[in-house]
């Protein structure tokens, strides 16, 4: 433990899987404790027993962060179980609707002209609408607690560079980094900040397949994993960044 977050306690949505599961796994070593929520209750569960077996304290609930009443439920659940809420780190997304679990890392990728409603209005419902839900009701209670926090959004680097063939997936991401700035600024009177990061090529069951059989390589020469995305989310969780809000990070092995 190197107890860069003694005293914690975070909340990861979408914490069972990939890039929130390696943040959880990671602030736990830095003395956090933990609220893992997600939709899928047995790898929430696995995660959280995965924490407390390294000697972490975690706890899972199970939250669509499409839903405002499960976000609620989620936000509380920090206070009911560890009786504050610190820090929120924002994961929990989907790379397209529509998603075929036969065939993991294949996004179902189609033009603006032949995409139905329904799916567009799926990815930015969990994708933005979710991310905002999830800021709102965690930050809620950190202005009525009155002791500050930090707030970390999982945008992606398709927000600044245009995805074709995944416009609602792109168009979700650039709207949580809007998002990120807009709240940033409404919240510093309460000493939470906001950030967010962007994530290029990591290897999570999101992305499993895809870079077998895309050319994606980053100039850094390796795929990145969620331990680089954990410490990046460290790094706007922690006091490191106590100046920083309103502002995103690439973590992308050069590929922007
Ligand atoms: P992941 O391994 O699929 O993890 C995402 C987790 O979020 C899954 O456990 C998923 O549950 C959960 N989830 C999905 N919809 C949810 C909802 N409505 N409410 C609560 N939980 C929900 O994917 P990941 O790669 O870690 O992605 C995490 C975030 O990083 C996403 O926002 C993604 O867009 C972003 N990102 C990833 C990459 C990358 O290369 N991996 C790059 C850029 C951005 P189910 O499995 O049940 O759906």
């Amino acid at each position: 433990m190197n107890g860069r977050l003694q005293g914690r306690v975070a909340v990861i949505t979408g914490g069972a899987s990939g890039i929130g599961r390696g943040a959880g796994l990671r602030f736990a070593q830095e003395g956090a404790k933990i609220v893992i929520a997600d939709l899928d209750r047995e790898a929430g569960e696995r995660t959280a027993a995965e924490i407390r077996a390294q000697g972490g304290a975690a706890v899972f609930i199970r939250t669509d962060t499409a839903s405002a009443a499960d976000n609620d439920a989620m936000a509380q659940k920090a206070l009911d179980e560890y009786g504050r809420l610190d820090i929120l780190i924002a994961s929990a997304g989907i790379s397209h609707a529509g998603y075929d679990p036969a065939h993991p890392g294949s996004q179902r990728r189609c033009p603006i002209v032949d995409k139905p409603l329904e799916e567009w209005e799926r990815v930015i419902r969990v994708n933005l609408t979710g991310v905002m839900l999830s800021n709102q009701a965690a930050a809620r209670r950190m202005i009525k607690a009155g002791n500050g926090g930090a707030i970390v959004n999982v945008s992606s680097i398709a927000a600044i560079g245009p995805a074709p063939m995944l416009a609602d997936y792109s168009v979700s991401k650039a709207g949580v980094l809007m998002l990120t700035r807009v709240l940033a600024l409404e919240l510093a009177p309460h000493k939470i900040r906001v950030n967010c990061i962007l994530p290029g090529h990591i290897r999570t069951p999101m992305t499993a397949g895809l870079y077998e059989t895309a050319q994606l390589m980053p100039p850094i020469g390796r795929y990145g994993e969620p331990a680089d995305t954990a410490a990046a989310l460290l790094f706007f969780a922690s006091d490191d960044s106590s100046y920083i809000t309103g502002k995103h990070l690439a973590v992308d092995g050069g590929r922007t």
